[in-house]
C-alpha cells in the first residue's frame, strides 16, 4: 500500500492494538484517528517500530479523500437520477414536488432537486448531505418509522462500521457537549427538538431529521462525580430500510463537521 493512501485502519492495523494509553489516547483505533486528523503524531506511540514510521511517513488528509470519494460518488450517482418517477415519489420519500423538483427537508430546510440531479438548498449544505440524499432519493423504500429506537450497531450492514461511527460521530458530538455545554445544545436546537419526552435516561435527548424517513436521536449524560459523560446516537428501527448504512454513515460525519463550524464560530 502507498503511503499516501494510508487512512485510519491502515494506520490502525501497524499498531499493536493493546490500548495500553500510553500515547494518551484511549485506544489504539482512537490513535490512529488522532494521527490521520493531525492531532497526534505517529512518535506518540512508543510500541510502534520505525519501520512503520517510515511506512506512515507522509499521511494524507483524510478529510480530503473522503471529499474525493464523495465528489466521485456524486457524479454517479447523479446520473441515476433521471430514471426516477419524481412524480410517484413524494410520499415514499416524504417530500414535496414543487415545480418540477423534489423538495426534500434537511434538518428542517428544504432542498431541492431537479431531474439531472443538480441540488440547490436555503441551507448553506457542506458536501457530506448530496451523496446520501441522493442515496435517499434512489433507494429509500419508503417504510414508516417505528417508533422503535436502535444503536449504529444494531442496524444492518453496521457491525463492521461501528466503532469507527463512535469514534467519529458519537465521541466528536461528545467532546462537543462536554467542551462547549449550552452553545452546542443551542446549535442543536436550531436544527432540531428537545425529545424528552421519549423518557431516556439522559440530561439532554434531542432529534434530528438529516432526512425525513431518517431520524437521528441524540442522547447525553453530563459527567457525574466517577462517571465520565456519555453521548449515543440512535435510530429508528426502520432506518435501514430507508437508507443504506455507509450513506447513514456520512450523514453523521456531516452532522459533526456541520456542528464543529457552528460552534467553533460562535465559541
Ligand atoms: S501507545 Fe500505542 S499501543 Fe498504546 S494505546 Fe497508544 S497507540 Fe495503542
Amino acid at each position: 500500500m502507498s503511503a499516501s493512501r494510508a487512512t485510519v485502519l491502515d494506520i490502525f492495523r501497524s499498531l499493536d492494538r493493546s490500548n495500553c494509553g500510553a500515547c494518551g489516547a484511549p485506544t489504539c483505533l482512537a490513535f490512529a484517528a488522532l494521527v490521520v486528523q493531525g492531532r497526534k503524531k505517529l512518535a506518540h506511540c512508543p510500541r510502534l517500530g520505525a519501520e512503520a514510521g517510515e511506512r506512515f511517513a507522509s499521511l494524507p488528509d483524510e478529510r480530503r479523500e473522503v471529499e474525493q470519494r464523495l465528489a466521485e460518488a456524486r457524479l454517479y450517482l447523479k446520473e441515476k437520477i433521471s430514471a426516477i418517477d419524481f412524480g410517484a415519489s413524494p410520499e415514499r420519500l416524504q417530500a414535496r414536488l414543487v415545480d418540477d423538483k423534489l423538495a426534500i427537508k434537511c434538518l428542517g430546510r428544504d432542498f431541492m432537486l431537479d431531474r439531472q440531479g443538480e441540488m440547490t438548498s436555503e441551507l448553506h449544505a457542506n458536501f457530506w448531505v448530496y451523496v446520501p440524499l441522493l442515496n435517499y432519493v434512489l433507494h429509500c423504500r419508503g417504510r414508516e418509522l417505528t417508533g422503535e429506537w436502535v444503536k449504529f450497531d444494531q442496524l444492518r450492514d453496521a457491525m463492521s462500521r461501528s466503532d469507527f461511527f463512535s469514534m467519529r460521530c458519537e465521541n466528536e458530538l461528545r467532546r462537543l457537549a462536554d467542551e462547549h455545554g449550552e452553545l452546542f445544545f443551542d446549535v442543536l436546537s436550531l436544527f432540531g427538538r428537545d425529545a424528552g419526552e421519549l423518557g431516556f435516561a439522559a440530561d439532554r435527548t434531542v432529534l434530528l431529521h438529516p432526512l425525513p424517513r431518517v431520524p437521528f436521536l441524540l442522547s447525553y449524560a453530563r459527567a457525574e462525580g466517577a462517571f465520565a459523560s456519555h453521548l449515543s446516537l440512535y435510530f429508528d428501527r426502520a432506518t435501514d430500510d430507508n437508507l443504506d448504512i455507509e450513506s447513514v454513515f456520512v450523514l453523521g460525519m456531516g452532522l459533526v463537521e456541520m456542528f464543529k463550524r457552528i460552534v467553533a464560530r460562535h465559541a
